[in-house]
């Protein structure tokens, strides 16, 4: 049976009643696949959501077969075929959306500088995007006008921007109206005016890499 991956479908989906459709064990514990999967594995720079399924504690992870599988953190026993009551914290997955979605913002804002984003890590407290040079013209990262570069994101956020998602066969684009499609498995807010606290902490670099570190927060202002 194929499981459906709904947290790519809807960012705002914390609770859910499915079932089991695979379990098994392997070096990480016992797991179990469901039909409708809430969770986020760790992945695309983002981290794994916090869950709960019947209210005991998961670890998720992204299977060798593809599917999402969560490691109950406790025994918990059900039958075949019974109803699961799947849950996600609604504040780390908000504020991981917000943060990764802020990353995408930033891929977009630094292009026209010549400079490509390579890598993001989105984890709280610890966000930050890589950037490589596109090519000679790329501005000198000493040039970069970080302060106006901030003052666009602003703006953009201020303004508002919807934020889709879909497939083209076994890939996930993303797009921030207006802007271009991003290759993403991971889950984004559903308008850019939902993130908010964003500023930019530091721009670093080193072997030619620009790493740029970074605030967001979530706000359903
Ligand atoms: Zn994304």
């Amino acid at each position: 049976m194929n499981q459906t991956p709904l947290y790519m479908q809807n960012t705002y989906c914390f609770n859910l009643d499915t079932q089991a459709i695979a379990q098994g064990t392997d070096e990480h514990g016992e797991w179990i696949a469901l039909e409708q999967n809430i969770f986020h594995p760790q992945g695309g720079g983002q981290p794994a959501d916090t869950g709960w399924v019947n209210d005991i504690p998961v670890k998720v992870r992204k299977h060798p077969s593809g599917q999402v599988v969560v490691y109950p953190q406790e025994p918990l026993q059900f039958e075949q075929n019974a109803t699961l009551r799947t849950a996600i914290s609604a504040t780390e997955r908000l504020q991981n959306a917000a943060l990764h979605t802020a990353g995408h913002l930033m891929n977009i804002v630094l292009k026209p500088y010549g400079w490509l984003a390579t890598s993001g890590h989105h984890f709280p407290g610890e966000s930050r995007v890589e950037f490589s040079r596109m090519g000679d013209e790329a501005v000198p990262v000493e040039e970069l006008p970080i302060v106006e570069i901030q003052k666009d994101i602003h703006a953009r956020l201020r303004a508002g921007a919807a934020v889709t998602a879909w497939m083209e066969g076994e890939t996930r684009l993303t797009l921030i109206e207006n802007t271009e499609p991003i290759l993403c498995g991971g889950t984004h807010v559903e308008n850019i005016s939902e993130i908010t606290d964003f500023f930019l902490k530091s721009a670093k670099v080193k072997k030619g890499t620009l790493r740029i570190s970074y605030h967001a927060a979530y706000s359903n202002r």
